[in-house]
């Protein structure tokens, strides 16, 4: 099996399941109780928070855990409806995760408004468009992903940061893709809520996090036992979370080593071997910043989804589109928003790669792909035809 789905989910790091394993065998007191193991468990949650915020350059007293990128997402959405009085607007990219899409539509039939930005051809923030829709004094949130899923696009989040509070509004960026993966500096840029996922980045999956600047409101969405300070009730996944701050110490050491530059150096040269040995493959963002570990790659005339049978036939994980719309067939949004037609969406693959790749396997899988597209398009010239693999 070659695994290139890293952005759906991350290979849990073998240091971070050693870390995790005594928080269920041992030390499985209630850390909000009062005895001796529990103070044990306490810290070792105290100690999570302090190597996620180092990930991010924030105070720990700003990390929140929760449960995944998806409810710190909601959270933060329901969070700034406290403004709707004086605000009613929130601001949403146009090639956000549906965790965003799906809160924006609630925030919508709640009665408040949204405006959705546009993203230029190569997938990138339009900044001038989101300066001139911005509704000044009249905007609550503007949320924006820092780096697409689909395509490892990176938003200008800097300006995006001056835009939003040039209007007054505060800003949540959705890193789930970016954290780890590329330097997420929240000293330098001032940011108000960020959402991170554990899966992403080698911890487990049902752990996540949500940065709340010391700066800006923030009204619980879960409320109960007043555990995380009041700000997320409910009793902690202590192993995930002792999980999560082990990876992003792990990342951090990663990100100052060459690790990002060694994805980075496999992914480019899987690539050129694909658009070498492949006439007209384009690369969806490709002329944009993009995440080391993405590439997604359009395949004129290649029914993409018969394509991802014949890959999974050859021992290849890769996607379609983003995991989350695997199940329903319809062409990616994100792709629609950077002008692209469905028949373009239609032929694109996503190909995903984390330090968990060797280069070996990637020019292995670069060989594979290479042989089923021509497989299929020969099919398809004889047929006449795209060729629909069932
Ligand atoms: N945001 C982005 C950009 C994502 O890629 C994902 C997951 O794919 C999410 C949010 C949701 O994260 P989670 O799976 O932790 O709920």
């Amino acid at each position: 099996m070659i695994y290139l789905d890293s952005n759906a989910t991350t290979q849990v790091d073998p240091e971070v399941i050693e870390a995790m394993l005594p928080f269920w065998r041992e030390h499985y007191a209630n850390p909000s109780a009062s005895y001796a193991p529990a103070r044990t468990v306490r810290k070792a949650i105290e100690n999570a928070r302090s190597e996620v915020a180092a990930l991010l350059n924030a105070q720990p007293d700003e990390m929140v855990f929760t449960s995944c990128g998806t409810e710190s997402i909601n959270a933060v959405h329901a969070s700034a409806q406290r403004l709707w009085s004086e605000r009613p607007c929130l601001v949403v990219g146009k090639t956000e995760h549906s965790a965003v899409i799906e809160s924006a539509r609630r925030w919508q039939q709640q009665g408040g408004e949204v405006l959705w930005a546009p993203v230029e051809r190569n997938g990138v923030l339009n900044t001038s468009e989101l300066r001139r829709i911005i509704r000044p004094g009249a905007t609550a949130l503007v949320s924006v992903m820092w780096a697409n899923n689909e395509t490892g696009v990176i938003h200008p989040i800097s300006e995006m940061v001056e835009i939003a509070h040039t209007a007054g509004a505060l800003v949540h960026v959705d890193a789930v893709q970016a954290v780890g993966k590329m330097a997420t500096d929240l000293a330098a840029i001032p940011i108000d809520y960020l959402s991170l996922s554990g899966h992403k980045f080698h911890a487990p999956k049902g752990v996540g996090a949500l940065f709340v600047s010391r700066r800006v409101p923030f009204d619980p969405w879960l409320v109960g036992g007043g555990q995380e300070a009041g700000r997320r009730s409910g009793t902690e996944n202590v192993a995930g979370v002792v999980g999560l701050g082990k990876a992003s110490a792990l990342m951090l050491r990663c990100l100052a080593g060459d690790a990002e530059e060694k994805i980075r150096s496999m992914r480019d040269e899987f690539e050129r071997r694909l658009l070498g040995g492949l006439p007209a493959t384009v690369i969806n963002g490709g002329e944009a910043p993009r995440l080391a570990t993405t590439s997604s790659l359009c395949f004129p005339g290649v029914d993409a989804a018969g394509l991802l049978i014949l890959l999974d036939r050859a021992g290849i994980c890769c996607a379609a589109g983003s995991a989350c719309h695997t199940a329903a067939v319809h062409p990616s949004h994100v792709l629609e928003a950077m002008g692209f037609d469905a028949r373009h969406a239609a032929s694109t693959l996503r190909f995903s790669f984390s330090r968990f790749n060797s280069p070996a396997e990637v020019t292995d899988a670069a060989e594979l792909v290479i042989q089923n597209v021509r497989r299929m398009r020969e099919l398809w010239s004889a047929e006449a035809g795209p060729v629909v693999v069932s």
